[in-house]
């Protein structure tokens, strides 16, 4: 029998709110322990949680991006569970009447070169437990609730993904809308993007569902896929062997490469949720919902399609660059001083985009500004830098920080251009490759690639080469 893989994911984003979800204690990341916290984080007695205006806008801001409805009325809800990182012994989130749902995300199709859609169950407010830490060796363990109490949001799909890549491929769109909302870091190291996922297999053509495992403990996208990996395995072999598959709690273990039984899932009832006495349900003005859909930025398919269709670059261009806020903003300023669209992409999503992926870093903190980028470009149009040699400059411009233009002034570095000099090098490269010049002159037409090679490196790259090209050309008696 064949299965097929049926996945929905379940992201918890960190908003970057200055202040707490329902506090105004500070949110900074990395803080001495329990140093941003106060009654209403810490549950004493007494204390009332007010909601953060910014949180609740840039959910609503996330919830429009993701094409999701808004609930006309907005209420908030306990989830009462007792855990050492949670002193209230319950968390503020929503249920029933979730800020938003029925929403998108288109992701490529694996199948077909169209587009797969996968659907947003929800989107919805809440607040962070704290965070327990367990010293290496010791036998005691450490509670940290400066996190307590800091807005995030949950972004739940349907069960739309069938396999771990297509999994991959919604986390990594989802991530890069956000960047471009501007609502969070969306760093996963710091833990404010987080991703748990369900997973079950059926035979293709069953309708229901099969048992769902939920994973957690992915710190990576890279680790989501590869844990999605190891549990279609594991899943088909305990079919195969007719083992029956729980419905549990697993965790990806990245070292050993492996998923680990945590613990059999509570129902959605254990939790006893009920309406949020402390926080009066409200309505929202459709006037506050118009102006976010009105201020949100040009969203990353936006952004494809325009760069197809009005700067005629190619669909893979375009993904690539919009696929990555920095890089967008680095061409596009690079756009603004530079003709050649084209041959800006090019050396974007080329040399620069793999210097960037190398060393881990955005291209905000590249070396080379876009005007620097823009001024090298024209160098090589003047004609007065080649290729490659517009390559050592761009690497030692991104290194030094220094601009290119002060390089090749520096270094007396220019194309050499000069018909006379290129004349006496070519008749001495002629002369070192005596056979070369006799396979052209025989018929052997790809003899002159060799004789250009030659030239350029006796130049150390720095002759013009359709000069080069032309001058060898006439020499060879064309
Ligand atoms: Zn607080």
């Amino acid at each position: 029998m064949n299965y097929e893989t049926v996945i929905g994911l379940e992201v918890h984003l960190q908003l970057s709110t200055n202040t707490k979800a329902f506090c105004a204690c500070p949110t900074k990341f990395g803080q001495k322990p329990n140093s941003q916290t106060c009654p209403v984080c810490l549950g004493l007695p007494g204390s009332l949680p007010v909601l953060n205006e910014q949180a609740f806008l840039y959910a609503i801001k996330v919830a429009l991006a993701l094409h999701c409805q808004i609930q006309k009325i907005i209420k908030f809800d306990r989830k009462n569970y007792y855990y050492p990182d949670l002193p209230k012994n319950f968390q503020i989130s929503q249920y029933d009447m979730p800020l938003s749902f029925d929403g998108f995300v288109d992701i490529p199709d694996e199948s077909s070169s169209g587009r797969k859609r996968i659907r947003i169950t929800r989107v919805h407010l809440e607040e962070d437990a704290g965070k327990l830490i367990h010293p290496e060796g010791e036998d005691y363990t450490l509670v940290d609730l400066n996190r307590t109490g800091m807005p995030l949001l949950e972004i739940v799909t349907e069960p739309d993904m069938n396999s771990p890549q297509e999994a991959y491929d919604y986390l990594t769109k989802l991530k890069t809308i956000l960047e471009y909302l501007k609502v969070s870091d969306c760093d996963m190291e710091k833990g404010s993007l987080r991703c748990d996922a369900n997973i079950s297999i059926r035979p293709i053509g069953e309708k229901k569902l099969g048992t769902k495992v939920e994973l957690k403990n992915m710190n990576t996208f890279k680790g989501v896929r590869q844990g999605l990996e190891y549990e279609v395995k594991r899943q088909l072999s305990a079919v195969k062997d007719n083992e029956k598959i729980v419905q549990e709690t697993r965790l990806w273990d990245a070292d050993k490469q492996v998923t680990i039984s945590m613990r059999r899932k509570e129902e959605a009832t254990d939790y006893r949720y009920f309406p949020e006495p402390d926080l009066v349900p409200f309505v929202v003005d459709p006037s506050i919902i118009d102006s976010i859909r009105n201020t949100l930025p040009e969203l990353p398919e936006a952004k494809v399609n325009r760069y197809m269709k009005e700067l005629g670059l190619s669909e893979y261009d375009s993904n690539v660059l919009a696929g990555r806020m920095d890089l967008a903003d680095y061409f596009e300023a690079c756009a603004q001083v530079y003709e050649n669209k084209k041959t800006i992409a090019n050396w974007v999503t080329g040399d620069i985009l793999a210097y960037l992926n190398t060393h881990g870093i955005m291209a905000s903190e590249l070396g080379l500004s876009a005007n620097g980028l823009a001024s090298l470009l024209k160098m090589i149009d003047a004609g007065a830098l080649s290729g490659k040699m517009a390559k050592d400059i761009l690497t030692e411009a991104i290194e030094t920080k220094v601009d290119p233009e002060d390089i090749v002034a520096k270094r007396g570095l220019s194309q050499i251009s000069d018909s006379e000099k290129l004349e006496e090098i070519i008749k001495l490269v002629m002369s070192k490759n005596e056979k070369s010049v006799n396979d052209y002159k025989s018929g052997k037409k790809n003899a002159l690639g060799f004789l250009v090679g030659q030239a350029m490196r006796e130049t150390k790259g720095t002759a013009n080469p359709e000069m080069v090209n032309k001058i060898l050309k006439k020499a060879l008696g064309e």
